[in-house]
């Protein structure tokens, strides 16, 4: 088979131990040179963050995460980092907080070391995300990529399973898009198949042990590999889908993805048959799908669109919106009849194939 792509490798350091973050947050910070340092942990991530921050001197405790970063928090934030003259940003937590962080680093130029507590990936990608007026905009920009990611899967340890579950399924949703998003290429396809290898056998071991490293330290490899994948590809029609029920329905991001995932694959599945064999292999099973709804049935997985504030009323709505930015290489055409059917699907949790 001929070879012909064109892929971008982005540069980061990357951490990777249990236990270690405080070790690897003072050396990443003695490799920048940086003095003002601003931590940015939300309420659920404050405890560890200080942790994590033990003999380093911090400038500015920043706390005020909200999810798909609304503007006027962004703006706050920025505004923090500039009066406090801010040289380096350190965020503890999901993508949430990432998020802040990165958008900061949009305007400022600050780099930022980021440490991860959920599988959301947004830590190895240079996708910034804001929302202002129900509509959320995203775009790249290598300054929103952490120079430095550092993963202690202690910190995922307080993430509880029903969360850890939904946001390592925000992963696998990573590396399955990634396998038909606009700019798939045989590399980011060999990391995303390992993705799903990883967090199809850490998530199990989390869900029977969730305090025990291994699957935690798995599912956190994974989530790396699904982003920086994810990164490299761009976004496929799971994450267009996903983007808008997030954006303009106020959806939480990880169980969104969690539920949409099946439909999207099924719909594209049998239109892509050589990326989903591999991922039937991946996940260990005869067909893609198939290995899908076994993980997620193992793993109680999310089942239903109307579970998370979601109704029929504003689908007609979400089609519009999708519609428009339908990825050109998406494997099967998307109309506003097949997608209104994914839709109507996902929302009640019916059989996806
Ligand atoms: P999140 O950061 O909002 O975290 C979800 C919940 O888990 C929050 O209540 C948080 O406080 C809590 N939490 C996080 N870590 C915890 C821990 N270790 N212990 C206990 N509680 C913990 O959600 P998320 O799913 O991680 O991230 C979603 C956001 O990230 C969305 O806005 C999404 O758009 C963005 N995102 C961006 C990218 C990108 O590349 N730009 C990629 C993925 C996600």
């Amino acid at each position: 088979m001929a070879l012909n792509f064109d892929h971008h490798t982005l540069g980061q350091r990357v951490y990777f131990g249990a236990g270690r973050a405080n070790e690897y947050l003072k050396a990443a910070l003695k490799d920048l040179d940086s003095k003002k340092v601003m931590v940015i942990a939300s309420g659920s991530a404050l405890r560890a963050a200080q942790e994590i921050a033990a003999g380093v001197e911090v400038a500015v405790w920043h706390s005020d995460v909200v999810m798909h970063v609304p503007l006027a928090s962004a703006e706050n934030a920025r505004a923090v980092a500039a009066k406090r003259d801010i040289d380096v940003l350190v965020c503890v937590g999901g993508g949430s907080a990432t998020g802040l962080a990165k958008a900061i680093a949009l305007t400022m130029g600050i780099p930022i070391i980021a440490i991860p507590t959920t599988y959301a990936g947004s830590e190895a990608t240079n996708v910034w995300g804001l929302t202002e007026d129900s509509r959320k905009t995203t775009g790249v920009d290598n300054k929103v990529l952490p120079t430095v990611v550092i993963y202690d899967s202690e910190l995922t340890l307080s993430l509880p399973v029903e969360m850890s579950i939904a946001s390592g399924l925000n992963g696998l949703a990573h590396c399955i898009d990634s396998l038909w998003a606009p700019r798939a290429d045989p590399i980011n396809a060999a990391l995303a198949l390992e993705g799903i290898r990883a967090l199809a056998a850490g998530l199990p071991k989390i869900m029977n042990n969730p305090q025990g490293i291994s699957g935690r330290d798995e599912a956190l490899y994974g989530a790396y590999l699904a982003a920086v994948s994810f990164a490299s590809a761009g976004s496929g029609l799971h994450h267009k889908i996903c983007h808008v029920l997030g954006g303009t329905f106020n959806l939480p991001h990880a169980q969104t993805h969690a539920t949409v995932l099946p439909y999207v694959l099924a719909f594209n599945a049998p239109f892509a048959p050589e990326v989903e064999k591999r991922a039937a292999t991946a996940l260990g099973s005869s067909t893609a799908l198939e290995g899908l709804q076994k993980l997620r049935t193992q793993l109680k997985a999310p089942q239903k669109l109307t579970d998370y504030g979601f109704s029929a009323a504003g689908i007609p709505e979400a089609v519009s919106i999708i519609l428009e930015n339908i990825p050109a290489n998406n494997p099967r055409p998307v109309t506003a009849e097949n997608l209104t059917e994914l839709l109507e699907k996902a929302l009640v949790g019916a059989e996806p194939a």
